[in-house]
């Protein structure tokens, strides 16, 4: 059984101080043979970083890119320029992009592509609105989301992020999420085929030191993205610690 992951989005939030307090004591406390761990603090504390996790198992990851390489993309960073920095991972598709930024899938698509090719692994977020869940439109909302988001030959990390859970303090419940999982892994599959059945496919909404036990054991969570619980290093080593 491959290793669960854990992915810490810091959002827009931390100075060089906080950031590099933040990974000494996330890197210190890591329990031994722990889980995957992911950091993706914003875009101006990459760089110092780089170096604080470069002995340590913690990899970085950023909240977005650009889908060019390189143009007049005022204030943009693109893929390349991530890899350049020692970053693996970038989040794409988050819902706050998607509200605040008007990102499409059709462009998350393309982001996704442009991270893969610069041999960063894509993390794309997905989820539905409290609406639609509450209509009953929520699978059909997150097949168009796939549909739309992840391109073809996608070998990145779905996270499936329920947009009315995200920084609320109310996780879905272990149901939702088991019956939502199943749902996701059944359309990977429809849509990709065999590729689809190896997809990690993550959750994350209001993941917390309490809560984690109870979501990271859900069949087909394969880990969590965590926004504000990532943003203490006792919170987030908790959660790291629950993860198998
Ligand atoms: C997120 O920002 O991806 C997230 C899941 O936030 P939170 O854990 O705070 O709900």
């Amino acid at each position: 059984m491959t290793r669960q992951i854990i992915v810490g989005n810091w959002k827009m939030n931390g100075l060089s101080r906080d950031s590099q307090e933040l990974v000494k004591a996330i890197t210190s406390g890591l329990p031994a043979n722990s889980a995957d761990v992911v950091v993706c603090p914003p875009f101006t504390q990459l760089g110092l970083l780089t170096d604080m996790l470069k002995p340590t198992p913690v990899k970085l990851g950023a909240q977005d890119c650009h889908q060019e390489v390189s143009g007049a993309h005022t204030g943009d960073i693109s893929a390349p320029m991530l890899a350049d920095l020692g970053v693996s991972y970038v989040v794409l598709g988050h819902s706050e992009r998607r509200q605040e930024h008007g990102e499409l899938d059709e462009t998350v698509r393309e982001k996704a592509m442009a991270a893969a090719k610069a041999g960063l692994t894509p993390i794309v977020c997905i989820g539905e609105t409290e609406d639609q869940r509450e209509t009953g439109e929520h699978f059909d909302a997150l097949g168009w989301q796939i549909k739309g988001s992840l391109p073809d030959g996608f070998n990145g990390i779905l996270a499936y992020e329920p947009i009315w859970a995200i920084g609320t303090g109310l996780a879905a419940t272990t149901d939702q999420i088991a019956e939502t999982m199943k749902f996701l892994r059944e359309e990977l599959v429809r849509q990709f085929g065999e590729a689809g059945k190896v997809i990690k496919i993550l959750y994350g909404g209001s993941v917390n030191a309490g809560n984690a036990a109870t979501i990271l054991p859900i069949p087909e969570v394969a880990g969590a993205l965590v926004g504000g619980a990532s943003l203490k290093a006792d919170a987030f080593l908790s959660i790291v610690s629950a993860a198998s």
